[in-house]
Order: structure tokens, then sequence, then C-alpha cells
């Protein structure tokens, strides 16, 4: 007889789960269901794919090691039924439990899912917080109370007061809530110099295992497992922070924004999926950083910079995935329906800078903030991309990629879909900002500050459509009228070219 049926989802393989605490050998199983509709709801790069069983199978590993009875359900059992769903309503049949504990998740569906399946079942159901994070679902929400515009910064602050952190008494270390002002930088002419390389792990004897399975029964998915490095332990984590923390945190900041074509990492932490995995408990990722301000004197902007990421975005996109869902994932300000170009999935394009991106997320699962904001993101809304394709394709292609952040992260700040709720203009600029950020530009057969004619850079030319197209309403709202101060100072022959240049342009993308 079973008491709880712990069930245990792909990214919540921290052993500070409070779903736990109460955890008797004797009475209480864990159950863990790898299915192929998890592996491919979305079209999945192979990388993300092997991350997730790997890391299940080493949590489930760990379970056994503790003597904890584990009910595992492996993708390729035939003896199961094939989908998630399914899989959870055998589980419940067969075991009966008095309850099946879980605790929050990452994906609104999944909850819808889960509640389904116990009351069909007929067994209680507990749900438990996920304390993983440092601001909860209910204090978000009490946070936002009935703000139209959410804005991280002031959530920002308040996290930082409420948890102690970079702070002398009641004021900011340092006198600045924010030293952005310091970082942002380019790489300028020179290029990057020598930037150590981050934390990379081979594949053990379970992850080469996955990699096999992982090759043969999801062939046709995108990316590549060639390159496959990332950790999926805990310790491996453990590892890949304190490498960060030792050997790049001090650059963090003043090149978080720059790329460069032999670079796929930058000076980035590369902590995401073991966040989103939980192996990696986000407290502890920002005591090691505040950790090297004060004891190793690492400059203020930068360990201040990625801490705002951690602590702020991170929990803010959190807190918004939760209040906005299920509306969020089907918003669509501009009423932007145009299909994906298929280069999108291999990367086969003459736009060099759209290569990079895809090119290095295909090998690794992996591409930098601005990469897919300011790249891939800020291409998909300017070109007019259906909203959910492209959240679809973002939740495909990185390791990191769980609903609850990368949702919002693409309507919310890339596509601007849900109409500015957090953030106070669209993310929208030419390709002089990509030339200025990065050595793309000059690989390219387009150049990067003509907008019409051959030689015409797309993303120029759709910035400028895209201005035109919007010039009256954002010139209405102070925060977006210095945008368009330039439009209205072109011609009308000027402005008709270009939007001309950008419908041929949108009407031939696929060969773009
Ligand atoms: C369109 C788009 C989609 C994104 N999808 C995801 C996603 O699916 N999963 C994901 O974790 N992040 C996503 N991000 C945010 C960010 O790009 C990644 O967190 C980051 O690139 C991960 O690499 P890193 O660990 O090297 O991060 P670093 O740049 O070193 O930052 C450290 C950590 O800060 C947190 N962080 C930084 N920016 C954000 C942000 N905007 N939102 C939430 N957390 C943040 C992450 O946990 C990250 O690991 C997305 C951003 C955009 C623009
Ligand atoms: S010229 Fe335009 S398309 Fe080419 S790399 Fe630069 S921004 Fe990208």
């Amino acid at each position: 007889m079973t008491r709880h049926l712990i069930l245990v989802l792909g990214d919540q393989l921290g052993w500070d789960n409070p779903a736990f605490e109460d955890f008797d050998p004797a009475q209480d199983r864990l159950l863990m269901i790898e299915a192929d509709s998890e592996a491919g709801e979305v079209w999945n790069h192979q990388a993300r794919i092997a991350l997730f069983l790997s890391g299940m199978r080493h949590f489930a590993n760990e379970a056994h090691r503790r003597r904890w009875p584990c009910v595992y359900m492996k993708v390729d059992d035939p003896s199961l039924p094939g989908d998630f769903a399914g899989r959870l309503a055998h589980a419940l049949h067969t075991h009966q439990p008095k309850a099946l504990v879980v605790m929050e998740t990452g994906a609104w569906r999944m909850e819808q899912l889960i509640d389904s399946a116990a009351e069909h079942a007929q067994v209680l159901l507990r749900w438990v917080n996920d304390t993983h994070f440092l601001c909860s679902r209910a204090e978000f929400a009490k946070w936002a109370g009935d703000k139209k515009e959410l804005r991280m910064e002031f959530f920002y602050r308040e996290m930082r007061k409420r948890h102690g952190i970079l702070m002398e008494g009641k004021e900011p270390i340092g006198g600045q809530w924010n030293y952005d002002a310091e970082n942002r930088k380019g790489f300028g002419a020179k290029g990057p110099g020598t930037v150590p390389p981050p934390a990379r792990f081979a594949p053990d004897r379970v992850t080469q295992d996955v990699i096999s399975l992982v090759q043969t029964r999801f062939a046709g998915h995108p990316g590549t497992l060639d390159h496959f490095a990332w950790p999926v332990t805990r310790e491996d984590a453990l590892v890949a922070l304190q490498h960060f923390i030792d050997q790049r945190l001090e650059n963090f900041g003043a090149w978080q924004d720059a790329m460069w074509t032999t670079l796929p990492f930058g000076w980035h932490a590369l902590v995401g999926s073991s966040l989103n995995l939980h192996l990696l408990n986000p407290r502890e990722v920002i005591t090691a950083a505040e950790q090297a301000y004060h004891e190793r004197g690492l400059p203020l902007a930068s360990v201040e910079g990625f801490i705002r990421q951690v602590l702020g975005w991170r929990e803010f996109i959190r807190g918004v995935y939760w209040l906005d869902m299920p509306h969020l994932a089907e918003a669509n300000h501009y009423g932007h329906t145009r299909d994906l170009p298929k280069w999108y999935w291999t990367g086969n394009t003459h736009m060099a800078c759209m290569q990079a991106t895809i090119g290095q997320s295909l090998q690794h699962g992996y591409a930098h903030h601005i990469q897919r904001l300011m790249v891939t993101g800020q291409f998909a809304v300017l070109a007019g991309l259906s909203p959910q394709q492209v959240s679809a394709w973002y939740r495909a292609m990185y390791v990191d990629a769980v609903e609850w952040v990368e949702t919002p992260n693409t309507l919310g700040m890339a596509l601007h879909a849900n109409g500015g709720r957090f953030t106070s203009k669209p993310y929208v600029a030419s390709g002089q900002y990509v030339s200025r950020m990065s050595n793309y530009c000059k690989g390219c057969r387009y150049q990067p500050e003509v907008r019409t004619g051959p030689s015409a850079c797309p993303m120029t030319t759709l910035y400028w459509d895209f201005l035109i197209r919007h010039e009256q309403a954002f010139a209405g709202n102070p925060r977006t009228a210095l945008m368009v101060k330039h439009v209205g100072k072109m011609s009308e022959e000027d402005k008709s070219q270009i939007r001309a240049q950008a419908n041929a342009t949108r009407e031939g993308l696929d060969g773009m």
C-alpha cells in the first residue's frame, strides 16, 4: 500500500523539494515519468531532450543510493502508454496511493493535466509550494496588485531589500541600484581577446546511453549532440557555478551584450539549465556572486548586473507567467501571422547574424540573452512572424527552455506580443546595433547601414518599416515618441521605398 506517490518532474531535480519533507521509504514512493509527449511535445533540440533525460536518470540513481523507492518509467518502455497523461493514470491505477503529492510545476498546462489525472483516478492531490524561488506566486501577485504595467526594476529593488542582498542598511551598496551605464559594451574592433572557457562536462555512462537513445528515437529532431557537455548532476552544476564565479563573473557585466562569431558563450554563466532543472538553487548562486564581491573585490557593476538577472529578471518573469497565464501564451498584440522561415531550423540564411546565432543554438542548445533578444527575437517581430510559432521555436531550441521562463521572455520581452505589460517599449533596433555589438556584419552579404537596394540589411529595412507602420501609435506615447522622431523627418518617397523593400523582404523570407 502506497501512502504518498510523489511526482518528480524533469525540472524538479533538487533534493530540497518540500514535497520530500516527510518522505518515509517504508510507505512512500517517488514517481518519475519519461514520455514521448514531453520530449516531443514541441519540436525539441536533441540536447534539450538528452539533458532532461540524463538529469532525471541521475536523480533516480541517487534515489536508489538513498534507498528511496522510485517508480521510474523509461521513454522506450513499450509496456506503458506513450504519453505523459497515460503514464500518470497508469501509475495512479497501479499504486493506488492515498495521495499524489506534487510540487508546483513550471508549466500551466502540466498543472491542468495533473489536476485532471488525479480527479479522474479519484486520488487525493496535494500541491506543495515551490520554495526554490525567492518569491512565491502569492507574494508576486500581492506585489503586482492591480498594476496595469509591471516593471522589473521596482520588483528587483523590493527583492534586494526583502532578502538583504547587496545592501548597506536600507541603501544599495555603492549608492545605486543599477550599474548598467558601466556595462553592456561591445568588444570593439580588436575583438574579445582571451576569454576563459566555461566549465563543460564529458558525458558519463548514463549520459552516453541517453545520447544513443535520443539519436535513434528522436533522430529527426533539430540540433546535434556532438558537443553535449552540460551539467546533468548537482555536483557538476556546482563545479560550473564555481568556475564561473572564479573565472568569468569579473567581466560578465562589461560584455554581457557583446556577440562574436568565435565566442558562442561570451562571458556568460551558463547556469540557466542547472537552475531551471533545480540542480542549483538561486540562493546559492546569488550568495556565491555576492561573496565574490565582498571577499575578492570583484567589480560591483558585474556582480550587481549578474545578481539582477537571477534575483530580478528570473523571479519577475516567473511571477508574470503565473499571473498572466493562460492568455499570455495566446498574446498577439500586433496581429502577426507569418510562418517562421525554414532557416530558423537550419541556420541556412545569408544573414550572418542569424546564421551565427541559429548555428550555435543548433550546436549547443545555447545562445546568450542578447542573441535571443536582439537577433532572432527582434527579427521575428520586425518580420511579423507568428508569436506562437516563435515561442515554440525558443522552447524547442534551448537547453534551459522551460515554459514559465520561455513564454514571457518570448511573447513579452522579445515580441512585445502582450502589448508592453512589462516592457516600456519594443526591443527593436536596426542592423547598426548588431554591427556595434558584434562582428557579424563583417562577414555578411548585406550592409547594416543600408535600408533599400540589393545590399540593404533586412534587419535595417524591416526596422524602419516597423517604425513607419507604427509611427502614430509610438508618437503618441512619451516612452516611444523618441523612437519615431526620425521617421517624422523622412520624405514620403523614402518611406515608400522602405515600405516596398520591406514587403519584398517579407515575401522572400525563405531566401534571405
Ligand atoms: C526570447 C527569449 C527567450 C528566453 N528563453 C529562456 C528560457 O527558456 N529559459 C531561461 O532560463 N531563460 C530564457 N531567456 C533568458 C536568458 O536569455 C537566459 O536565461 C540566458 O541566456 C541563459 O544563459 P546563462 O545561464 O548563460 O545566463 P546569464 O546571462 O549568465 O544570466 C544568469 C542567469 O540569470 C537568469 N536570467 C537572465 N536573464 C533572464 C531573463 N530574461 N529571464 C529569466 N531569467 C534570466 C538565468 O537564470 C540565467 O541563467 C530568454 C530570453 C529571451 C530574450
Ligand atoms: S548586415 Fe544585417 S543581416 Fe547582416 S549581419 Fe549585420 S545585421 Fe545581420
